[in-house]
């Protein structure tokens, strides 16, 4: 029998707390699970530095991975009857289902901007490069792990295949917010799978809902708008963010300096030359991040060391709500009183804004590269969801951008230049309440 319609003599099953259970027949799945390149996704967590705010969110990468590919299984298991569809879309759906985060690395958000990296690419380039998984894409048919890329890439010729993990209401998400709602607690995020599944219908390349499941889809929506501003946008977690950001930004200062570490950062030496090679990727986890947090707490630049207790300790930096290009003078003076006490602003003053987050929740026709949701009515046209519910329609279409100025409260009030103290903390309250990161 060819490796690509070999079952496993038995089914597996993952016993999983979202789906229950993860069903898994194919071998070449089975595989792929197997190989270091996807087990390296139980030590990268999903949601990064949530579990500082919600203790609950440790859940991996690898957790979500498998919850994708199960949802893709169940939505094409109601495609087997159709016209056009074949076995070997099915498997080809299911790998890109299962591997679409494969190059996800620690901390993705803010490792990915101070050096300069995209996930995205790092997933192109472990299912095409010299990797065990290419490997066994490859042993499916010669040109296969092209066309798995090519469906993670959206850029596959059947736009059907590529909707089932990137459209507006793709495997993906539906994953995700449910697994994220599971792990840190949270009521919001909760929708009925079940039924959306029951009435997506594939038309020519995109997946349609039923009209009579648009209640549904409005749950779906407004789980993703509500998990948005009370998880993913969490103000304390973006407190975290903020302080990690800085740490590998001083770190890639201090390499450029010449600087002699204590510990020498081996593990990110690749990435400081900006020639990051797949296997130095591959190496780096979150195990590895935190031991480096761990020893540079002894190294002897102030900065680094402050910023990984801080980060290991929990100690956040505080906020206000800020925005720098309304507040320019609040802004300039911050900035030169930072100066003057001796606490460096390009370290310690940060404004974070929420339009620099991967998530999103439903604006039709914003997204250029994703399709809005359309309900198929009765009459057989087809509507966009925005249109038909005053519920998304309430919602959609509006970009809330919000502003926030994190810095240490503590170190100001250990400053001892008295006067600077008392007019940066006077401008601080000047704009606002100061929050506590707790
Ligand atoms: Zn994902």
């Amino acid at each position: 029998m060819a490796y690509k319609d070999e079952q496993l003599s038995e089914e597996k099953v993952f016993k999983d707390p979202v789906h229950r259970y993860i069903h898994v027949k194919d071998r070449v799945i089975w595989d792929l699970i197997a190989t270091p390149e996807f087990q390296r996704l139980r030590r990268i967590k999903q949601l990064g530095t949530t579990n500082l705010t919600f203790h609950g969110a440790e859940h991996s990468r690898f957790n979500h991975s498998l919850g994708v590919y199960e949802i893709v299984r169940r939505i094409i298991y109601n495609f087997r009857d159709r016209p056009h569809w074949n076995e070997e879309k099915r498997l080809l759906s299911l790998c890109a289902a299962l591997l679409h985060d494969l190059g996800h690395g620690p901390f993705s958000h803010s490792f990915e901007k101070v050096f300069k990296l995209d996930h995205e690419q790092f997933t192109q380039d472990i299912i095409l490069g010299d990797t065990y998984i290419h490997d066994i894409l490859e042993r499916v048919a010669p040109g296969f792990s092209q066309d798995v890329a090519d469906v993670i890439a959206k850029t596959y010729s059947d736009q059907l295949v590529v909707s089932l993990i990137s459209s507006q209401i793709d495997a993906d998400r539906m994953d995700y917010l449910q697994r994220d709602a599971y792990f840190t607690g949270v009521s919001y995020g909760h929708f009925d799978m079940e039924r959306i599944l029951r009435v997506m219908r594939p038309i020519e390349d995109q997946v349609v809902i039923k009209a009579t499941g648009m209640h549904a889809v409005e749950d779906y929506i407004m789980s993703r708008y509500q998990m948005y501003w009370q998880v993913y946008f969490h103000p304390v977690t973006r407190s975290a963010e903020v302080i990690l950001s800085k740490i590998f930004k001083r770190v890639r200062h201090l390499y450029d300096i010449g600087y002699t570490f204590k510990v020498a950062p081996t593990h990110f030496m690749s990435f400081f030359k900006g020639k990051a090679d797949l296997d130095a990727y591959l190496k780096l986890d979150e195990a590895i991040v935190y031991y480096y947090f761990q020893v540079w707490q002894d190294e002897d630049d102030a900065i680094l060391s402050d910023l990984c207790e801080r980060f290991m300790n929990r100690r956040l930096f505080k906020y206000i709500e800020f925005n720098p290009n309304k507040q320019m003078e609040a802004w300039m003076e911050l900035h030169a009183l930072f100066r003057e006490t001796g606490i460096d602003p390009d370290y310690y003053l940060v404004v974070d804004s929420s339009s620099d987050l991967p998530y999103d929740f439903y604006r039709p026709g914003e997204e250029e590269e994703r399709l809005p949701i359309h309900l198929l009515m009765p009459t057989g046209d087809l509507k966009e969801l925005s249109r038909q519910s005053d519920i998304v329609e309430s919602i959609s279409g509006k970009k809330r951008t919000d502003h926030k100025l994190y810095f240490p409260m503590d170190m100001l009030d250990q400053a001892d230049h008295s006067e600077t103290l008392l007019r940066i903390k006077n401008i601080l309250n000047g704009q606002g309440a100061v929050t506590d990161a707790e």
